[in-house]
């Protein structure tokens, strides 16, 4: 347990080693042991006067968690720590767009058949199995629906979105999201995956989640056994920041690896926390040493209370330029903007143009080469 004889706070990690080791890295102590008030926040941080308006003048608007781990991990000192910044409200998030939070910028409920299940594409949909997550990340997406309990979806619900599933033969990959599907217990998991397993048309089973970021205790042997069982099954995780990538998270992404679950990751580009290329380029590094695969990197979503975060699309372009040859190739994701018709890849690419018989194109240290490619068939020798 935590003492809270012990004052004033000397580090974070100082925190953690007052705590039972055992009880520590049990995902539900940790889920149970969320920090959701001034007087607990304290006992990690030493709060700055816009976190703690921010936490009062937030309140109404949208609900703040933070798991013991996500906490230890945060600077008790620096309002500017990047691990902090994703989690504690701050006023910033009052500015002037406060009221687009209930905002669908995707038109996600435009696109969902069955409640919560969005059939975007022709082949394969994101099936929102869930409300809860391990920490409420002030950028989210979804805040319309995240920690928001009567939008979730209870068993007939579930039952009619896997039916919806069952008869469209042309759906062959399934994501689970939500909220985050790790947040349900291994039986309810392990439920839905059955019966989408039970479906012969699914190939493949997609888990988005963060918990190998925010709880990576929920890795456990036991989940990794279910996942194995019901297979192809893939994951992508959600890193933003080379400081979330701890023994405890290599720990948890090791296991999915051994389990035989191929491990993607999905970055959103932040204002302040990962907006210049040295940070990119540490986190999708470090990725590929944890054998996580950087997928995307997301533009930042226009979201209530978020415009602190967003950059421009043009700094993104520039960023991923700056990458460009810099990085072992499968370091490098996808820079997309998300929209109502499918993510748009944004990536820069080294095209230039033609001219007659010769293409452009421009290396990544800026030199100009010139590629005989002839635009026409070729003459077939008679
Ligand atoms: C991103 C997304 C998917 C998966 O798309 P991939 O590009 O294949 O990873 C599926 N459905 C929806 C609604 C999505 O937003
Ligand atoms: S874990 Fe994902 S869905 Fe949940 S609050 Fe964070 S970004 Fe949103």
């Amino acid at each position: 347990m935590i003492h809270s004889t012990v004052n004033p706070v000397q580090t974070t990690a100082g925190r953690r080693s007052l705590t039972n080791q055992s009880d520590w890295i049990d995902w539900k102590w940790q889920m149970i042991h969320r920090i959701r008030s001034l007087e607990q926040l304290r006992d990690w941080i030493t709060p700055v006067p816009g976190e703690i308006e921010g936490i009062k003048r937030t309140k109404s608007f949208f609900r703040w968690r933070i798991t013991p781990y996500y906490a230890s991990l945060m600077d008790p000192d620096d309002a500017g720590c990047p691990v902090r910044r994703q989690v504690v409200p701050h006023t910033d998030e009052m500015e002037d767009d406060v009221d687009l939070l209930d905002l669908d910028p995707l038109e996600e409920q435009a696109h969902s058949p069955v409640k919560n299940l969005i059939h975007n594409y022709h082949d394969r949909v994101a099936f929102c199995v869930t409300t809860e997550c391990a920490v409420y990340c002030r950028y989210c997406l979804r805040k319309r629906m995240v920690g928001d309990g009567t939008q979730a979806l209870n068993r007939e619900e579930l039952q009619e979105a896997i039916d919806y599933l069952a008869a469209h033969t042309e759906i062959r990959d399934v994501l689970l999201t939500g909220g985050d599907p790790l947040s349900l217990n291994d039986e309810n998991l392990a439920w839905i995956i059955g019966r989408l397993r039970a479906i012969p048309h699914i190939d493949i089973i997609r888990i988005g989640t963060r918990y190998p970021v925010l709880n990576p205790y929920r890795i456990t042997d036991d989940l990794c056994r279910m996942l194995a069982e019901n297979h192809p099954v893939w994951l992508n995780t959600h890193f933003n920041h080379a400081k979330e990538l701890t023994e405890d998270a290599r720990l948890a992404l090791d296991k999915l690896s051994r389990a035989g679950v191929p491990l993607g990751n999905q970055t959103v580009l932040l204002k302040g926390i990962n907006d210049d290329a040295e940070t990119l380029k540490e986190l999708f590094h470090k990725l590929v040493t944890f054998r996580v695969r950087p997928y995307y990197l997301y533009h930042a979503q226009l979201i209530g209370g978020t415009r602190h975060f967003r950059t421009t699309i043009e700094q993104g372009i520039e960023l991923m330029e700056q990458l460009r040859g810099r990085l072992s190739g499968f370091a490098i994701p996808l820079y997309v903007l998300d929209t109502p018709h499918g993510k748009v890849p944004l990536t820069p690419s080294g095209y230039r143009g033609r001219k007659g018989d010769y293409v452009t194109v421009q290396a990544y240290g800026g030199e100009v080469w010139q590629e005989y490619n002839p635009d026409r068939d070729p003459t077939p020798e008679s």
